[in-house]
């Protein structure tokens, strides 16, 4: 039990550097191809992308930072009104904790047993598995997650600042897609394996709606490339 616990929270920490990573590649690449498109300079091309570095991670970072004290605070509230209850209404609590194993399958004797062994055991444990649905109270890391969100993001995005440098500018934005797409392929490969779903499926998703935004990019850039 405590190896599959283990494994399932590697599977979680690895998805979401994924899916991190994979918002560093189209983002970035989004609007180094847009700005690219426009027919700006090297310079300027190389500033978005560093832009884009800078304003992704920091947002991934504060994104993921608030999610999870959010989570942290509406699981402590819910705990903190369940003890309540527990104290002012313990023959409900019973009942209902009763209740949601009735509605699992069991007999309503034998729920009540059930709910009453687990209440005398640990009440707040019981309810808080069964009727809130918080398995385990894991210390919460915000900072943690928030570098580790703003680190995909910045790993996604090295590629394509890297190419900003390299490539000859007309070159730039074929070579810029065509990178992303291999990119993105193989890391949506890699997510589908971790997760068990159809590679092939996974990888070709995420391949088309990175290919729908770098192209909309792409043509706000020329739109806007003519106009200047
Ligand atoms: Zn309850």
């Amino acid at each position: 039990m405590q190896n599959e616990n283990h494994y399932i929270h590697r599977n979680n920490w690895l998805r979401a550097a994924v899916l991190g990573a994979n918002d560093g590649i189209i983002s970035t690449t989004s609007l180094v191809i847009g700005v690219a498109a426009a027919g700006s300079s090297r310079q300027v091309i190389l500033l978005a992308a560093l832009a884009s570095l800078v304003a992704g991670a920091g947002s991934m970072a504060a994104g993921e930072y608030v999610s999870v004290c959010s989570q942290t605070d509406l699981e402590k509230a819910d705990l903190e009104r369940e003890k309540n209850e527990l104290e002012a209404t313990p023959k409900e609590e019973l009942e209902e904790l009763a209740d949601i194993y009735v509605k699992r399958g069991l007999d309503k004797q034998l729920a009540r047993q059930v709910a009453t062994q687990l209440m005398t055991h640990n009440a707040l444990d019981a309810h808080a598995k069964d009727e809130l649905g918080i398995n385990e109270m894991t210390t919460p890391r915000p900072l943690q997650a928030a570098m580790a969100s703003a680190a995909s993001f910045l790993i996604g995005g090295l590629l394509p600042l890297l190419f900003t440098i390299i490539i000859s500018i007309e070159k730039m934005v074929v070579s810029q897609y065509l990178s992303a797409i291999v990119s993105l392929a193989i890391l949506g490969g890699i997510a589908a394996k971790i997760g068990g779903s159809n590679i092939k499926k996974s990888a070709m998703r995420i391949c088309f709606w990175g290919t729908v935004a770098m192209l909309s990019s792409a043509l706000v850039g020329s739109i806007f490339g003519m106009n200047s």
